[in-house]
């Protein structure tokens, strides 16, 4: 037996789910998602789930104030929780220049109605009581910043899906699939599938699967290290929730959960995974801590956050990441595959996933993009990348983390 929908879309992390919902809510129902596991059993459920709004630019910039938005209007039309707190981020400028581009990035969101200051040294140390502002030239604030917990927000984004009609199949892989007429036709552990349009909305797995019609891709995964410390007095003591803090010069992200801090760090020397290939055992797994490899990103955390160095490590989580060579997500219709939609290489996914799930969806409702936004297209990577030129591209992208136009979250 075959099942025919309008709309197939691959993979139940937020991306897919966002993607689905926003379908869904536009009157889409005849769409179905297919998640190998379930939901969220990719980056998602492991993701620190920060969602800032800094971007470099107005479009981008609008991408992660529409995720919130959605976020929480998924809650609010669902009635379940997705644990948002809003606590700002100060991405510090270790230098002249990174102040220099905070200044003229003003514009761009004051156009957008998102909050946004720069502040000096002493004002994001007055913020911050645990930040060592010494040496530091000021700070960009965004303080509609925070973090949502990443699966409470997938689970209320599908929730609000299935009311509206679409249909999530969970343990359902994606084995094949192939053009067959005017439909793409996939088998699946749960049969056949056919469909008008299809999504690939599976992170890391998207390049295989974009093989099966021939298409290679530019993305891959890395290992990607957060740490939670032990509780901490300061902490304990405290009302407010502390602001995020974004270090260039770690580079790191540090974030307060619950009485503790989160470190989430970008290293030099990322260590790539999967590149032949992902496991076909990976479940919803992790991978061993290696903290050898955070060491010197570490010891320049401690300096900027000297409270770091005297508490313990509760957890190190880490997990896959999926990066494209310039770090913007793989976004819209592939060129040359009619009815063929990506919607892959999310590594801020979190921070995207909602404003790219309304943004896909609209694309593929009115048959153009809702604005354009061609820092995502999948078209600007004309032919394919070879592969150790894709990994060179990824590793300076991943390493060189809120430095320059680079956008993570
Ligand atoms: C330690 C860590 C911390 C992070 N912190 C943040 C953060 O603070 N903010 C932020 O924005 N991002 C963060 N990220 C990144 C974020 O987790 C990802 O960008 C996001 O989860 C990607 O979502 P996705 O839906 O694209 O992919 P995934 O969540 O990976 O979902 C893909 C899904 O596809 C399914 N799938 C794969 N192949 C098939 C198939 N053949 N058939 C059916 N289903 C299939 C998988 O089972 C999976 O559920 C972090 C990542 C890590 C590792």
């Amino acid at each position: 037996m075959t099942y025919r929908y309008d709309i197939a879309i691959v993979g139940g992390g937020i991306v897919g789910c966002s993607i689905l919902s926003a379908l869904a809510q536009k009157g889409v129902s005849n769409a179905v998602l297919l998640e190998r596991l379930d939901l969220t059993s990719g980056s998602t459920w492991h993701s620190a789930g920060n969602t800032t709004h800094f971007g470099h630019y107005s479009d981008i910039t609008k991408l992660y104030a529409d995720s919130l938005e959605f976020y929480l209007a998924t809650e609010k039309a669902t009635g379940n929780p997705i644990d948002f707190h809003r606590t700002g981020s100060l991405r510090l400028a270790t230098s002249q220049k990174q102040l220099a581009e905070y200044e003229s990035l003003k514009r761009t969101f004051a156009k957008l109605g998102v909050p946004f200051s720069v502040i000096d040294g002493r004002d994001a140390g007055q913020r911050h009581p645990l930040l060592d502002s010494r040496g530091i030239f000021g700070a960009a604030y965004t303080p509609a910043d925070g973090h949502v917990d990443p699966s409470l927000t997938t689970r209320a984004l599908a929730k609000i899906a299935t009311i509206c009609g679409a249909k999530i199949e969970r343990n359902c892989l994606v084995a094949d699939f192939r053009k067959n007429g005017t439909n793409w036709e996939l088998d699946t552990t749960s049969g056949t599938v056919s469909a008008r349009h299809l999504v690939l909305a599976a992170s890391f797995w998207t390049r295989e699967l974009a093989m099966k019609a021939d298409i290679d891709l530019p993305l891959f995964a890395v290992e990607h290290q957060a740490l939670i410390t032990d509780d901490i007095p300061e902490l304990i003591s405290r009302e407010d929730e502390l602001p995020a803090v974004r270090d260039p010069a770690a580079p790191c992200n540090i974030r307060q959960e619950g009485n503790a801090l989160l470190v989430g760090v970008y290293e030099r020397e990322p260590k790539f995974w999967g590149t032949e290939g992902i496991p076909s055992d990976f479940g919803q797994d992790l991978f061993p801590p290696d903290l050898d490899r955070l060491e010197i990103h570490l010891s320049r955390a401690i300096e900027r956050m000297p409270v770091l160095g005297r508490c313990g490590i509760k957890t190190v989580i880490n997990g896959p990441i999926c990066f494209t060579p310039d770090g913007y997500p793989l976004l819209g219709h592939v060129d040359g595959k009619h009815g063929l939609w990506l919607a892959a290489g999310f590594q801020v996914g979190v921070g995207t996933g909602g404003g790219s799930g309304q943004y896909l969806a609209n694309w593929i409702i009115n048959g153009k993009p809702p604005y354009p936004l061609p820092a995502v297209y999948p078209s600007r990577f004309r032919s394919p990348l070879d592969k150790s030129e894709c990994l060179r591209r990824i590793k300076a992208a991943y390493s060189g983390s809120y430095v320059g136009a680079s956008h993570r979250g």
